[in-house]
């Protein structure tokens, strides 16, 4: 279908959903978006609020920009925006500017247009970083990083789990040293992986080598998912000591420790072992309360001190979701027109905090749902199998304990059979991080997660 305006290209998207998405989230989610503007292979898209369009980006961004492709006939980029200004935050997490949808950039006309590195954000800077016992190594090694590239730990690896800064971190590196007039590619280990498989397609390998190896520093983000592409991390060794050997300074970002990309080849985890590895914690009390301050202080909406140390006190994960929870924040008190104070935020805790779970589900209902789901019997998920279908189903599993029934690790462990904290741990966290690149998987915990919360 060859479509040239928004309104229409976005009606057949919205048609094509209609049949694909349950009625419930289509009436919640998509029923009051429009078309904004299609332009240079880029559809914007208006939610009400920044609260739709945070869920659209985060929660069903996949299926939508399935759709909009399956439309159009060609790679489309795709946005959201909030329909209200200023609903969002101004904290660089905002769903127009978010990270993930510049990493999801489409090709154009089917084509890629060329470039030098992903764009870094211009929000993660080390003014914006907050610094706390949670991640003061990391960021004083960044800092020392960007100061003297090369010189001192090289290559720096970091590692934390999801949401806690690495990916700020690694931008504020790139900026700082592009501020200095060096040359630095940052890319996704994503990017640099189609990158590397289109240079083999087209025989441009040595374009490909030349263009990572003239770079002044390589900045890696995510380098877990270069886990069994063997081509690529051929790719990366190559390219990893040609740079070491040029005394260019590389900074690697990854979800678990060097010593537990078991999968990597030895060659390379020893590489990156071999430099300063530093990881990101959990912020405590404090350093989530200064972040919240941090965050609220450009903010259009007034956040009384009460309300800050509420939410402090409440959410304990990762900063992305504490971002979320204020976006959330601002977007509820819009639409209910009243200013924020701690009663307001008490009795709408539950939206706030756990949007659209106003109640936790029970541990059955979940192993129920994932058993139906995947169509394996629950003992087979309690027990041993370890094939890859049983193996992702019980994963799925443990992350949606933890997620929409609340329970902790050690729990999780007793209920499903007795298994390991740390097992469940691990689960939890690389679940996490697939679903932020593998589509198939978001859509799986999507669905699952659609019954459950359907009456
Ligand atoms: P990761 O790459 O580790 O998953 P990100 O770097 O994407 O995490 O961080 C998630 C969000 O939290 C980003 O919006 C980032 O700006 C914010 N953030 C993380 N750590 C801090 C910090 N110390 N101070 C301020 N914002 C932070
Ligand atoms: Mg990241």
């Amino acid at each position: 279908m060859v479509v040239r305006d928004a309104h229409t290209l976005w009606q057949a998207v919205l048609g094509e959903l209609q049949l694909s998405v349950p009625k419930p989230s289509y009436d919640t989610w998509l029923l009051g978006t429009s078309g904004v503007s299609f332009a240079g292979g880029r559809l914007v898209v208006r939610a009400p609020n920044a609260f739709v369009s945070e869920m659209l980006e985060s929660r069903m961004y996949s299926v939508v920009h399935r759709a909009v492709e399956k439309v159009a006939e060609h790679g489309v980029e795709l946005r959201f925006q909030a329909g209200a200004e200023g609903a969002s935050l101004d904290n660089g997490a905002s769903p127009a500017q978010a990270p993930m949808s510049q990493r999801r950039n489409g090709s154009v006309n089917g084509r890629t247009p060329p470039r030098r590195a992903a764009p870094v954000n211009p929000k993660y800077t080390f003014d914006s970083f907050i610094v706390g016992k949670s991640n003061e190594l990391a960021h004083a090694a960044a800092a020392a990083v960007s100061e003297w590239p090369g010189a001192r730990y090289n290559p720096l690896f970091i590692y934390s789990g999801v949401g806690l800064g690495k990916t700020h971190l690694i931008h504020a590196i790139a900026g700082s040293l592009t501020a200095k007039g060096a040359d630095p590619i940052y890319a996704t280990t994503e990017d640099f992986t189609n990158q590397y498989v289109q240079s083999i397609r087209e025989g441009k390998t040595e374009t490909f080598r030349e263009r990572y190896r003239s770079a002044d520093a390589l900045l890696l983000d995510d380098i877990q998912f270069i886990i069994g592409k063997d081509q690529t991390q051929e790719g990366f060794f190559h390219t990893f000591n040609a740079l070491h050997l040029a005394g260019r300074q590389m900074v690697i970002s990854s979800d678990r420790p060097a010593a537990a990309l078991t999968l990597l080849e030895d060659r390379v985890s020893s590489r990156l072992a071999g430099g300063l590895v530093v990881d990101i914690q959990l912020p405590d009390y404090e350093t989530r309360l200064a972040i919240l301050r941090a965050k609220t202080e450009r903010c259009k909406v007034q956040f009384p001190g009460d309300v800050l140390e509420f939410l402090a006190e409440r959410t304990r994960s990762n900063i992305r979701e504490l971002e979320g929870c204020l976006n959330r924040l601002v977007a509820y008190a819009e639409l209910a027109d009243t200013p924020i104070s701690l009663d307001m935020v008490k009795s709408a805790a539950a939206d706030i905090l756990m949007p659209g779970r106003p109640s936790r589900v029970s541990d059955t209902a979940v192993l129920g749902a994932v058993s139906e789901y995947f169509e394996i019997d629950q003992e087979i998920i309690l027990g041993r199998r370890r094939d890859k279908q049983t193996a992702k189903a019980r994963q799925v599993a443990m992350y949606l304990l933890r997620e929409e029934a609340g329970m902790t690790v050690t729990a999780i462990g007793r209920f499903l059979g007795g298994k390991d904290h740390s097992t469940v741990l691990h689960a939890c966290q690389s679940i996490a991080s697939k679903m932020e690149v593998d589509t198939i998987l978001r859509q799986d915990v999507f669905n699952i997660r659609e019954s459950l919360n359907s009456p």
